[in-house]
């Protein structure tokens, strides 16, 4: 669309400052004003997508609607503004690579020498401008992922350049730095900010405005410092100052005028006021909770927070519904033995267990399910957590001793969970699983249609195994049932067992799908269990 603004958002002199929160804030507030706004993250690295990277690594790999596995940012992009995003909302440098290369490969370039000045940095602003192109976005916020001065975020920084160039004001960029406070000096720094800002210089670009990200409150006399340094207006550095919570920050870069400032210099009317009103209804019912649950998270990852980000803000969106506090207990699935269960369990109103992939902790997460089942404890198992809670009915109620997923046992004599057959065939990691938005219908009279309250529901995927339809008769006689049920291939998508408290498998990630305007109901029912259950 010709008059789509394009918003830049990078970081200089560490990484981890919150370029995400800031990017998906500053979109909420413009959002609030009437406008249309969408968000993209290019990240520099040479993966095609993050699906292959382990959380060790990258942290959750999250999923959107069309199914594309993408940086886990794009979900505080979902959360914060209620709109689902797309393949085309992450970019990384190895998608970049692979489609300058097919097209080299195909001839496209007609004899030319392909090389990163203009072809990589063309690429990367037909990925930018592509967004723009279905004519839906006022904005489009780019955050540019890793640090200024990375090597390999080097075309994207000269990708900014050059658009800034060709469209002037239509193009803004925010930079993110650190203010460190040092305590031997009882003072805070600027340096690093200005060289991160004279760095982005060198590569020929003036930020418009900079987001200081600090421990302790900016004076005037620094901001003018600041703005004097790096070249920038005194009302355009903004401060950040840590907070307790990240849905916090659309509130304080309201009360920075962050969204004033940009539209000022983008020459954009400032639209009807920022209405954060649901915002701070849902942030004072989160902060004033009139009772709280332990919920006990398990994992393999349970050392890594990152690793279960959209599963920990569910709990806070379900959280502010019932006005509650949620602990949220992380526990290392290879800590849970049968001699210890009990004791490391003990004490929670809720046992959620977690996606994943592999044999490391499958014991363990049969074992704490075992006593969830067994002690009438609220159960939540997602994705790998539905598929050991069929294990572990199918060995301890059924009485198949060795059954097992054919992920973890492909000799298994009861492969309750089998490799779903469209993906028998498939070798190649990289995006093959089933990914992304399936219809499922809910049966009526269940905990799911309770939950629900509808009979066809879609929610996002992540697996290649499946319930074994062949036991479904042996499991609904020793009571679990299928409740949920892919309308076209019969694929098992919710199990649950009517005789418990609240015990509720899925195939699915309800995790994915939960936003602050809309907490999701999957989440909203457990968290009223585990409540009820204390
Ligand atoms: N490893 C299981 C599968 O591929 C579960 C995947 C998951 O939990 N996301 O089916």
């Amino acid at each position: 669309m010709p008059s789509t603004k394009y918003i830049f958002v990078t970081g200089g002199v560490t990484s981890s400052l919150g370029k995400g929160i800031i990017s998906a804030s500053l979109a909420k507030l413009l959002q609030s004003r009437g406008y249309s706004v969408t968000i993209q993250k290019l990240d520099p690295y040479i993966n095609v997508d993050p699906g292959t990277l382990n959380p060790y690594e990258h942290g959750e790999c999250y999923v959107t609607e069309d199914g594309a596995e993408t940086d886990l940012d794009l979900g505080h992009y979902e959360r914060f503004l209620n709109m689902p995003t797309s393949q085309a909302n992450n970019i990384t440098t190895g998608r970049i690579y692979q489609s300058v290369i097919e097209k080299e490969r195909r001839g496209d370039y007609l004899g030319e020498t392909v090389q990163v000045i203009p072809h990589i940095t063309d690429e990367i602003k037909y990925r930018i401008k592509l967004l723009a192109s279905s004519g839906h976005y006022d904005f489009i916020i780019t955050e540019i992922g890793g640090t200024v001065g990375d090597i390999e975020s080097l075309p994207y920084i000269e990708a900014v350049r050059q658009m800034r160039w060709e469209m002037g004001n239509r193009c803004l960029v925010v930079h993110l730095t650190l203010i460190p406070y040092l305590a031997a000096a009882g003072e805070l720094k600027s340096k690093p900010t200005q060289h991160s800002v004279k760095m982005l210089l060198e590569q020929g670009v003036q930020p418009d405005i900079l987001v200081c990200r600090t421990e302790r409150h900016l004076s005037e006399n620094l901001k003018h410092k600041i703005a004097l340094f790096c070249n920038v207006e005194p009302t355009s550095v903004i401060e950040s100052i840590d907070t307790d919570t990240i849905y916090n920050v659309p509130v304080l870069m309201k009360a920075e005028n962050l969204d004033k400032v940009v539209l000022r210099k983008m020459n954009m009317p400032e639209n009807q006021e920022t209405d954060l009103v649901k915002w701070e209804e849902f942030l004072y019912r989160f902060k004033n909770p009139n009772d709280e649950v332990t919920i006990g998270l398990i994992g393999k990852y349970a050392e890594l927070k990152d690793a279960y980000k959209s599963i920990s803000e569910s709990f806070i969106h379900a959280a502010s519904v019932h006005q509650c506090r949620v602990k949220v207990k992380m526990i290392h699935s290879e800590e849970i033995e049968p001699g210890n269960v009990k004791d490391v369990l003990k004490g929670l109103n809720g046992i959620l267990v977690a996606p994943g992939f592999g044999e490391r902790g499958i014991e363990g997460k049969i074992t704490a399910i075992q006593y969830a089942r067994e002690e009438k404890i609220p159960f939540l198992g997602i994705c790998l957590g539905m598929q050991c809670a069929v294990i572990e009915f199918a060995r301890n109620v059924l009485g198949f001793k060795d059954a097992h997923s054919t992920e973890m046992n492909p000799r298994t004599s009861h492969p309750v969970i089998d490799i779903m057959e469209a993906q028998k065939k498939i070798s190649c990691k990289g995006g093959t699983m089933r990914l992304g938005a399936y219809p499922c219908e809910v049966v009526e009279g269940t905990k799911a249609f309770d939950i629900y309250g509808i009979k066809s529901i879609s929610e996002r995927h992540r697996h290649r195994y499946e319930f074994n339809n062949k036991y479904l008769e042996d499991f609904k006689k020793a009571g679990m049932i299928a409740s949920g049920i892919n309308p076209t291939d019969c694929l098992v998508e919710i199990m649950e067992i009517p005789s418990h408290p609240w015990f509720v498998g899925v195939q699915f990630h309800p995790e994915y799908k939960s936003t602050v305007a809309r907490p999701h109901p999957v989440f909203v029912a457990f968290v009223k269990a585990a409540l009820d259950n204390k």
